[in-house]
C-alpha cells in the first residue's frame, strides 16, 4: 500500500483540509507514515505573515532532505501566492492550489508525477476516518471578501464559499463515529457562514442545532469570528446550551479607529467593544482571545497607546501579537514600512507582557474549582500515566490519571502552568 506523510501549518482550516486530504486518500488505500518512510509527502503551506512563509519553505525543504525518494506536494497558502518560488525548490514534485484540496484524488491522478501512486493504491477499501481524534475540525466555509489592507487570504482563498450544509452534518455524524466529540467549526470567516448562498448568520446557528443533535457531540467550539457577526441569536445560543465552548475568537488587530481604517477592517472600535461587552454580559464565564498587529506603518505611539487601552478595559484570555511585515500583494505593501523595527519590538514587547499578565490571572481563576476537561490525549511521562485535556474556555489541564481518553471528567486546578493548569482528578 502506498504510505503518506503530512505536513500542516498555519490555521485550523488548513488542518481541516489536511484531514480530509488524508481522508479520501485513505479511502483510496494510503496509509499514514512518518515522512522518511512515505511514499509521498503533503505540505500543506501557509503565507499569513513573513514568518509562516519562511516556516512553509522550511517545511517545504525538510520534508525533502528526510526522503529524498518520496514525491514532494505542496498545497496551501504559500503555494497560491508564490508558485514559482515553491516550484524552483529542489524536490518539489507538485504545487497545487487550494481549490485542488476539493478534488485531490483528481488532481493528484492527473499529475504524471503523483499519477502512478495513485494507481498504486488498491481501490476503495474500507472506509475509515482518519487520524480519528477527540477534537475535529470542520471545515464549514473557506475565502473571504474584507480585503484587510495587510492579508493575503483573499487572494490566495478566494472568495466567500461555504460548504453544503448536508454534506458538513455527513462529516461530523463521521468524524464522532471515529472517536470525535468535540467539533470545531472552521473557516476563514466564520460568521458570513452561507452569505454566498444568499442567506445570513441565521444559518449558522441553524448549522450549530443540527451538529448538537448529532449523539456523541459532546462540546463544538467556534473558531475565529468577527466582532459584527456575534448577532443576538448567536449569544443567546450559547447561552442557552453549555455543550458549546464558552470560547470565542474575536480579532481585534488594533485598538485605533484610524488605523483600522487604513488596514481596511470592517468595525471600529466603538463597535467591536460594544459587542464584545454584549457578549460578555450574557456569558460571564466566556473566554475571549484576540489577535492584534503593532507596527501597521500608519501606528503612531498614540494610537499603540489606544490598542493598550483597549486590551486593558476588555477582559481578554489570550491575546495573539503579530509584528506587522508588508506581504507582497497587498494593499498595504505599497504603504512605506515606517515604524523602526525597534519601535516594533518595543511595542510588541509591551502587549506580550501585558498579554502574559491577563493570562496568568484568566489561568488562576482556574484553581481550587472543578474543571471539566475534555480528555484528549493520555501518555507516561517519568512512569506516571498523565492525561489531558481542554476546558469549555479553552485552558489545557494536565493531571495524573488513565483510560479517560474522549470523556469529559471533573479535575481540581492546583497550578498555573506556563501553557495552562496542572490539577488533579477530583473523582
Ligand atoms: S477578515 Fe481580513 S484578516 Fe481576516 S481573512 Fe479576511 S481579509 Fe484576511
Amino acid at each position: 500500500m502506498p504510505k503518506v506523510a503530512f505536513a500542516t501549518l498555519g490555521c485550523r482550516l488548513n488542518q481541516a483540509e489536511s484531514d480530509q486530504m488524508a481522508e479520501s486518500l485513505t479511502q483510496r488505500g494510503f496509509v499514514a507514515a512518518p515522512t522518511e518512510s512515505a511514499d509521498m509527502v503533503v505540505v500543506n503551506t501557509c503565507t499569513v505573515t513573513r514568518e509562516a512563509t519562511k516556516a512553509s519553505r522550511s517545511a517545504i525543504r525538510r520534508a525533502v532532505r528526510a526522503n529524498p525518494a518520496a514525491k514532494v506536494v505542496v498545497i496551501g497558502c504559500y503555494a497560491v501566492s508564490d508558485p514559482a518560488e515553491v516550484k524552483a525548490i529542489a524536490g518539489v514534485d507538485a504545487v497545487l492550489s487550494n481549490d485542488d484540496k476539493e478534488s485531490f484524488l483528481e488532481t493528484l491522478s492527473e499529475r504524471p508525477q503523483t499519477r502512478g501512486l495513485l494507481q498504486l493504491g488498491i481501490g476503495p477499501s474500507t472506509p475509515q476516518m482518519q487520524p480519528a481524534r477527540v477534537r475535529a475540525n470542520l471545515k464549514v466555509q473557506t475565502g473571504c471578501d474584507e480585503w484587510c489592507s495587510f492579508c493575503i487570504i483573499p487572494t490566495t482563498r478566494g472568495p466567500l464559499r461555504s460548504m453544503d450544509e448536508e454534506a458538513i452534518v455527513s462529516e461530523a455524524r463521521a468524524r464522532v463515529r471515529a472517536g470525535a466529540r468535540e467539533l470545531v467549526l472552521t473557516g476563514v470567516h466564520l460568521g458570513k457562514y452561507s452569505y454566498d448562498l444568499g442567506s445570513d448568520e441565521r444559518r449558522l446557528v441553524t448549522l450549530l442545532e443540527r451538529l448538537l443533535a448529532i449523539p456523541g457531540v459532546l462540546r463544538i467550539r467556534l473558531s475565529s469570528i468577527l466582532s459584527r457577526h456575534l448577532t443576538p441569536e448567536l449569544v443567546g445560543l450559547l447561552a442557552g446550551e453549555s455543550r458549546i465552548c464558552r470560547h470565542l475568537h474575536v480579532p481585534l488587530q488594533s485598538g485605533d479607529d484610524e488605523v483600522l481604517a487604513a488596514m481596511n477592517r470592517p468595525y471600529r472600535i466603538d463597535e467591536y467593544v460594544e459587542s464584545v461587552r454584549r457578549a460578555q454580559s450574557a456569558l460571564p464565564d466566556l473566554a475571549l482571545a484576540t489577535d492584534l498587529i503593532v507596527g501597521f506603518p500608519t501606528e503612531t505611539d498614540a494610537a499603540f497607546d489606544n490598542t493598550m487601552k483597549v486590551v486593558k478595559e476588555l477582559s481578554f484570555s489570550k491575546l495573539h501579537v503579530f509584528r506587522y511585515s508588508p506581504r507582497p500583494g497587498t494593499a498595504a505593501a505599497v504603504l512605506a514600512d515606517a515604524i523602526p523595527p525597534d519601535t516594533k519590538k518595543a511595542r510588541s514587547k509591551a502587549l506580550i507582557e501585558l498579554g502574559n499578565m491577563i493570562r496568568t490571572q484568566w489561568l488562576a481563576r482556574h484553581l481550587e474549582r472543578p474543571l471539566q476537561v475534555l480528555v484528549e490525549d493520555e501518555r507516561i511521562v517519568d512512569d506516571v500515566h498523565v492525561s489531558s485535556g481542554q476546558t469549555a474556555d479553552y485552558v489545557r489541564v494536565w493531571f495524573e490519571g488513565s483510560g479517560l481518553l474522549g470523556g469529559i471528567h471533573e479535575v481540581v486546578g492546583e497550578r498555573v502552568r506556563a501553557d495552562g493548569v496542572q490539577g488533579r482528578l477530583k473523582e
